[in-house]
């Protein structure tokens, strides 16, 4: 028997010896990569304490599939968790370039989307897309786990509509890298 879905979804056939589900690839390993998301457990100020919390037992978000690890090699997401000043920004940089191809960002809090209240310091970065490419941004100060939850629920969304193996094998546009190798950060 097979459902009657549109041609982008997975759809279960009944067989003799059980479920197959069939339907295109990019669906089937989205639907594995989504329900995967692994964040990376950094931070650079205050927002922090909030990221930590999103762990905890109230927010749970391991039972969305969401869980932190502590090496950017294992992490599909990186949170811009805290303010962010110019002395931090190249390990902020060093940190994103450890991580694996595919990687998403969520810059955390008002200080990461633009600098926030420190916007005036000489010292603080006017914002986390001027490191890395920001794919979603939180409001607040600090923004709630639940507010981080949605955001890592966002990426998911991101992730789901993704034609994955065009991704895979480069044929997809790269995001533009707001600080090339060698250029001065913007300020
Ligand atoms: S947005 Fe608020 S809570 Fe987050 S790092 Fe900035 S000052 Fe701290």
């Amino acid at each position: 028997m097979t459902t009657d879905k549109p041609e982008r979804e997975l759809v279960v056939e009944a067989g003799p010896e059980g479920g197959l589900v069939v339907g295109p690839i990019d669906r089937l390993l989205n639907l594995a990569r989504k329900h995967s998301l692994w964040y990376m457990l950094f931070g650079t100020a205050c927002c922090a304490i909030e990221l930590m919390q999103t762990g905890g037992p109230r927010t749970d978000a391991d039972r969305f599939g969401m869980v932190f690890r502590s090496t950017p090699r294992q992490a599909d997401v990186m949170l811009l968790a805290g303010t962010i000043t110019y002395k931090m920004a190249s390990r902020v940089r060093l940190l994103y370039e450890q991580m694996a191809e595919y990687r998403y960002v969520i810059a955390m809090g008002s200080c990461a989307s633009t600098g926030g209240l420190f916007q005036g310091s000489y010292a603080v970065v006017k914002g986390g897309d001027l490191i890395v490419p920001v794919d979603v941004y939180l409001p607040g100060c600090p923004p709630r786990p639940e507010a981080l939850v949605e955001g890592l629920m966002l990426v998911q969304q991101k992730m789901e509509r993704e034609p994955w193996l065009k991704k895979a094998h480069g044929k997809l546009p790269q995001p533009v890298d707001p600080w090339p190798e060698g250029a001065e950060l913007h300020r």
